[in-house]
């Protein structure tokens, strides 16, 4: 499935997906029927309590660049959570089978330093992790990039994230296939970057503007759409919970606005969709809800 937004081209590349309790979230019967209960029914399984949760990355093709968001988790690392730990996934063929084979990337942009974000930026060869796509520009916001250098006097790594910034990222600097940029750095004609702080400190979105519709590749700002008519829950492992509520609510306030589409890092099928706001709450609606596709600008593509 590709869809066009304007001028560009977006794709999905799945990783894998695994159950996580949804009690994790809330437990709130009234709410769960309310806004819950009627979206698709990966965002929960009411038998065993528990929502699917996807690893994926969004591929944008526009303005003669094909850009690679988030490279999920890479196979054959050694990690604390059992879904990470020695994945062996044929992520880089479904890559080739919808004609983006690793060397066609030209940019890779991780929205976080977390091993879920930035995993397939290296492979391991010959004993030495090098880049997994060889002719892309790695864009690496500065405060995150500074957030996790384990050259620093004092790196702190979430215990799930230890190691992943010496396997995934410094090699990429060593490379020399690294930029190092701020958190509002302008990619293109129609890609831009802006901070999205708090789930990390330099946690940044991928916005697309294209013949006047709007997108925004929002990572890990939100995990399930119960966020974002509740902005509080969470499932923990954020750098500042404060700031990432705040950060989760001004970004559906802007999502609405503009009547834009998001593409978050983790929601299940059908993975991406608008979001509105009504009863003082805003809502996700999924793709292909009735209403969902707004001005029909957007146009799915066969194959
Ligand atoms: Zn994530």
């Amino acid at each position: 499935m590709a869809l066009r937004i304007g001028r560009a081209q977006i794709e999905r590349v799945a990783e894998q997906h695994f159950s996580v309790p949804f009690t994790l979230l809330t437990e709130d019967r009234d709410f769960i029927a309310r806004r819950i209960s009627p979206l698709p029914g990966g965002f929960l399984d009411p038998a065993a309590m528990t929502f699917e949760f996807s690893c994926h990355s969004w591929i944008i093709r526009v303005d003669g660049r094909t850009v690679l968001v988030d490279p999920c988790n890479g196979n054959g690392r050694t990690r604390g959570v059992p879904q990470f730990d020695d994945s062996d996934f044929p992520y880089l063929e479904r890559l080739a089978e919808i004609g983006v084979p690793a060397e066609s990337i030209d940019i890779v942009f991780c929205t976080h330093l977390h091993n879920d974000h930035c995993g397939w930026n290296t492979m391991l060869r010959k004993g030495k992790w090098v880049p997994t796509f060889p002719n892309a520009t790695y864009l690496f916001v500065d405060s995150e990039y500074r957030r996790w250098d384990t050259a620093r006097a004092e790196p702190h790594p979430n215990d799930f994230n230890v190691s992943v910034f010496d396997e995934c990222v410094r090699p990429i600097v060593e490379s020399g296939r690294a930029e190092i940029v701020a958190a509002t750095h302008s990619i293109s004609a129609s890609l831009s970057l802006d901070p999205a702080t708090g789930h990390t400190e330099g946690h940044t979105m991928l916005c697309l503007t294209s013949e006047g519709e709007h997108a925004y590749f929002t990572g890990d700002v939100l995990h399930h759409p119960a966020q974002v008519s509740r902005p509080e829950l969470h499932l923990g492992g954020c750098d500042n919970l404060e700031t990432a509520i705040a950060t989760r609510r001004s970004v559906c306030q802007r999502i609405s606005e503009e009547n834009a589409l998001i593409f978050p890092a983790h929601f299940s099928a059908p993975h991406y969709g608008r979001i509105t706001h009504e009863a003082d709450e805003y809502v996700f609606v999924p793709a292909g809800a009735r209403g969902s596709l707004g001005t029909g600008v957007i146009r799915v593509l066969s194959g």
